[in-house]
């Protein structure tokens, strides 16, 4: 099971978000605090955002560990930006071990990161995926859809699959929107912006955990979380 996360808030560096932290996203890549499937996230990484002047969101993705990226964290520091998603990858079995394969995927408009697996043959056929990934299906799916309609999307195809597990992080530069569908999902909100994240990046006790079959909204505003099932 993959580790993602999402920021929306006051603009941060990359590193503060992916790096630095105690229990970081990198940190998660070997040694993950609440995973329940799969022990290390070796499998690729990949982080995505918005930064001034460019409409769609910028994305960084590789094959690699992100602990085998020091390019990466050389710039991470000067890297800032308002609205960010990222995931480390723990390839489900018999899934394409390619950098395409790598979360947070993109139909230019909005990032998508699946923290989970699906049986891909339950999934209606789909254009424009970036990999045959199941992840990378789901997210065009989602895509296609709407994403405002992700909550729908996930019911239809957890209703499809009993055994999908479907964890989803959305974001559009402004907005994120994010599932709980079998997997954990923490939220932390402060001063500064919003944070999702599939664990709590350190022992703040502000982290609150989102109940499973949720979809969670985050605006400017604030969060909110609505039930699924
Ligand atoms: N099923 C996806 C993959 O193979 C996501 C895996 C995960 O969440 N660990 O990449």
């Amino acid at each position: 099971m993959c580790r993602h996360l999402a920021w929306l808030g006051r603009p941060r560096s990359l590193s503060s978000l992916v790096l630095e932290p105690p229990s970081s996203l990198l940190v998660q890549s070997w040694a993950p605090r609440r995973q329940r499937y799969g022990t290390v996230n070796a499998d690729g990484w990949g982080v995505g955002f918005w930064a001034p002047g460019r409409e769609g969101p910028a994305r960084w993705r590789s094959a690699r560990p992100l602990w085998g990226d020091p390019s990466f964290a050389s710039v991470a520091p000067v890297l800032v930006s308002g609205c960010v998603v990222a995931a480390v990858r723990s390839a489900t079995v018999g899934m394409p071990l390619e950098e395409s394969a790598v979360a947070p995927f993109t139909d230019g408009r909005w990032l998508l990161s699946h923290n989970g697996r699906v049986d891909r043959a339950v999934l209606p056929p789909v254009r424009d995926a970036e990999s045959t990934v199941d992840s990378a299906l789901l997210a065009a799916l989602v895509s296609s859809r709407g994403v405002d309609r992700l909550g729908e999307t996930v019911r239809e195809v957890g209703a499809a699959d009993p055994a999908a597990r479907l964890n989803l992080l959305a974001a559009d530069g402004t907005r994120l929107l994010a599932t709980t569908w079998g997997d954990t999902l923490s939220a932390l909100v402060t001063g500064e912006g919003t944070a999702l994240a599939s664990e709590p990046w350190d022992d703040d006790p502000a982290w609150t955990d989102v109940p499973d079959r949720s979809l969670v909204e985050v605006t400017p505003d604030g969060l909110t979380v609505t039930a699924l099932a």
